[in-house]
């Protein structure tokens, strides 16, 4: 039974070959594959401005965005939204996500339980006006957050969403900084912290070409929050 298997020399050769082409050949094909990784594909991260939205950054920021086929999250007040409504429409446009601030860009840890509730439901309404939707994303003014802040937020239906990466983009640090803090910093997963409201914020508009396409060369995709 055995011998029978057994491959005269001539059919040896054949098979070397025969296996070689089918070692190399695929390797070959792999080389001309796409030059992202399908790791790399399945990268993502979270862009989120705050404290709009304000003119004229707010429509430049979106404008940006839609170039590069990118979407964001947009946490803002409800102060600014009922100052600019058109500008909370345009920002919801392209699939942005519009999230709540709250009110007046109040330390939620510093409140009342009466002046919590205002300052995340009127920021609700403000938003709810201009998008049909009531945010379920709450971001707390200067990432102030405790314990108290976690359970009143939860139950009045909101998810914290705080953020991994601030390049201090607020501190106006130059656009070549914020690009490179954001470039150098980032992994996967990464929620990015920018503004387009609270100032002058042209150095974050000027840092946002570069920063996209960098990020979509390396593999990574843009998902937003709605929570
Ligand atoms: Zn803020």
């Amino acid at each position: 039974m055995f011998r029978q298997h057994a491959l005269p020399r001539r059919y040896a050769f054949r098979w070397l070959l025969a296996a070689t082409i089918m070692i190399i050949v695929p390797a070959a094909v792999a080389g001309v594959a796409p030059a992202v990784p399908a790791e790399a594909a399945a990268r993502y991260v979270y862009l989120t401005f705050d404290d709009g939205p304000s003119t004229p950054y707010t429509s430049q920021i979106v404008s940006i965005l839609a170039t590069y086929q990118v979407r964001a999250t947009f946490f803002e007040t409800g102060a600014n939204v009922t100052a600019h409504p058109s500008l909370t429409r345009l920002a919801r446009r392209g699939g942005n996500s519009v999230q709540n601030h709250t009110w007046g860009h109040k330390n939620l840890t510093k409140l009342t339980w009466q002046s919590f509730k205002y300052q995340v439901r009127a920021a609700d309404s403000a938003i709810r006006a201009q998008t049909g939707y009531t945010p379920r994303c709450l971001r707390p003014p200067f990432g102030a957050v405790n314990s108290k802040v976690y359970s009143r937020a939860a139950s009045l239906g909101k998810t914290i969403v705080l953020w991994t990466l601030d390049p201090r983009d607020w501190s106006r640090p130059g656009t070549a900084t914020i690009t490179r803090r954001v470039l150098n910093n980032v992994k996967n997963g990464s929620i990015i912290l920018l503004h387009d409201g609270g100032g002058n914020r042209s150095q974050t508009v000027a840092a946002l070409p570069a920063i996209l396409k960098t990020l979509k060369a390396r593999g990574y995709r843009f998902r937003t929050r709605w929570c």
